[in-house]
């Protein structure tokens, strides 16, 4: 087998003293989402990764929201690497972060095996870790099975500065892709999307600048628009219709599905960031020359409004624009009239597609007197948040779980859309609740089917509102709290005993602090 290796470079492993004491610090703290993000943050900057936190520190500003509040960023950059076809993912982390990730995959139907590089505190502080890392990328590097291997640092690995740079670029024809997700560096799961997929794009960019590359299996005659954000399926083939009077066409969905489709991506008349969070991979396209736009087609205002940005941004003349919007308008009027929402709803996610869903309740009839999204403000929201501000909404960008629970308290929802600890407290104050991820990101919420389809479950939502209140009836008085269940005799609240190890931890901690000084 012949082997191409390029830009390869070896890692020295004679890192210095200091070095080793950094990642020897990292080990011994038990490093991990709770440890704190300053420390591993320090680590990592000492160890050689300032540059790429920085750059993170930039493209995901951070707000209250600043620590995992839901599952480990990691998720969101190996799902998006689980979803391509002949790639290759592998993870270099904790074991116990490892488990979480690959359960959390298959969970969700990866059907594929994620490839895991372990370490103990040996390989990681002499840095065998990498050598061993390289030594699997080289045995997976097999082009009949892959076009790609993505490996991925995760909190220890990244804090511990493993030069995941210094692999080579490419083995015999596979492309060999490391990325640094850090918990302590990356907000939420759906940023570290971003963050593999920007590192692809900017992998495809310098490919097709260097020479031809592999056309793309289904060309559209018309110029296309690069869809940036995953969405429900039949979204994309929505926003095809509608671009159609305008003499344009629907381009693949960003994250792709297939490596060829990012030259493609990159082939485009402009991208709609239709998920606002995508600041790496937006970067990419602005280097290809391509233009961004915001917002997307969802109810009548919004669609009308897009349709005009797209069209402005493609140079399309404004009586095929017009021609889009009255053939397509009227539908959407149609079908937001023919379902009213009536109610009040909160939406909390962190999907990245909260305004826009808050939108299409609105155009639906609904009060949502308060949005909380996870994601960062960005431009590629702003059309979202004028339009919903003059509306009185209040937003919340990097919502945390408390900003999100105290919204309900406020507001008091006839429906309540969040995340699972969001559902959970809603339900509890027998308010009819929905899952955004399973329920509301899984239907379209583009054009005239978005209309219908999500009027549809959040009004059978709403009208669960009176068995809740039966339910709430049927359970009062069965406790809550300590006293949750069925008993014999009803357990005692013992406040003392908590107050008393409450000290004791703090005398402990306290003792700690005074040995590290
Ligand atoms: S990799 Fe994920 S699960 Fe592991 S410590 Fe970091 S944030 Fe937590």
């Amino acid at each position: 087998m012949s082997e191409r290796v390029s830009s390869e470079a070896i890692y020295d492993s004679a890192a210095s003293g200091a070095e080793d004491a950094v990642v020897a610090d990292v080990v011994s703290a038990g490093a991990g989402c709770h440890a704190g993000a300053a420390e591993l943050q320090k680590a990592a900057a000492s160890a050689g990764k300032s540059e790429v936190l920085e750059r993170y520190a930039q493209d995901y500003p951070k707000g209250p929201h600043d620590q995992p509040q839901s599952m480990c960023p990691a998720f969101g950059s190996l799902r998006v690497g689980l979803r391509m076809r002949r790639t290759a993912t592998i993870l270099s982390g904790s074991a116990c972060c490892v488990y979480g990730l690959t359960f959390t995959s298959h969970f969700y139907g990866a059907r594929r095996t994620v490839g895991y590089v372990p370490f103990n505190s040996e390989t990681l502080v002499t840095g065998k870790l990498f050598e061993d890392i390289r030594e699997a990328v080289f045995k997976l590097a097999d082009p009949e099975h892959y076009d790609t291997i993505i490996i991925t640092n995760l909190c220890v690995p990244t804090a511990s500065g493993v030069p995941l740079q210094l692999l080579p670029k490419e083995i015999n024809g596979v492309r060999i892709i490391g990325i640094d997700v850090p918990g302590f560096g990356i907000p939420t799961h759906a940023e570290a999307k971003d963050v593999l997929a920007g590192a692809m794009l900017k992998y495809a960019r310098n490919e097709a600048e260097q020479g031809p590359v592999a056309a793309p299996r289904e060309r559209s005659a018309l110029p296309t628009i690069t869809l940036l954000g995953e969405m429900f399926p039949a979204d994309p083939v929505g926003i095809g219709m509608m671009l159609e009077p305008m003499g344009l066409a629907a381009g693949p969905v960003v994250p792709t599905r297939e490596w060829r489709e990012l030259y493609s991506a990159l082939d485009c008349a402009a991208v709609a960031a239709v998920h606002p969070f995508y600041t790496a991979s937006v970067r990419e396209f602005e280097a290809a020359g391509r233009k961004v736009v915001g917002s997307a087609p969802v109810g009548r205002d919004g669609t009308a409004a897009w349709l005009d940005a797209i069209g402005a941004a493609c140079g399309i003349a404004q009586d095929k624009i017009n021609a889009s919007k009255n053939k397509w308008l009227p539908a959407i009027a149609g079908a937001l009239a023919g379902s009213p929402i009536k109610g009040r709803v909160t939406v909390s996610g962190y999907e990245g597609s909260e305004l826009l869903v808050a939108r299409l309740l609105i155009e639906s009839g609904a009060d949502v007197p308060y949005v909380g999204t996870a994601c960062p403000r960005t431009q590629w929201s702003d059309p979202d948040r004028a339009w919903l501000e003059s509306k009185g909404v209040r937003i919340q960008y990097r919502a945390s779980l408390e900003q999100d629970i105290a919204a309900i308290e406020e507001f008091g929802p006839d429906l309540a859309i969040g995340t699972t600890p969001v559902v959970q407290h809603a339900k509890e104050r027998s308010i009819p609740a929905l899952y955004f991820t399973n329920l509301i990101s899984a239907r379209p919420l583009m054009g005239p089917a978005g209309a219908g389809s999500l009027a549809t479950v959040i009004n059978s939502a709403l009208a669960n509102k009176e068995r809740f209140g039966r339910m709430t009836e049927f359970f009062e008085g069965v406790g809550s709290g300590h006293t949750a269940g069925v008993w014999e005799e009803t357990p005692q609240d013992r406040p003392e005993f908590k107050a008393r190890y409450a000290a004791k931890m703090k005398a402990a901690s306290a003792a700690e602090e005074a040995v590290g000084t």
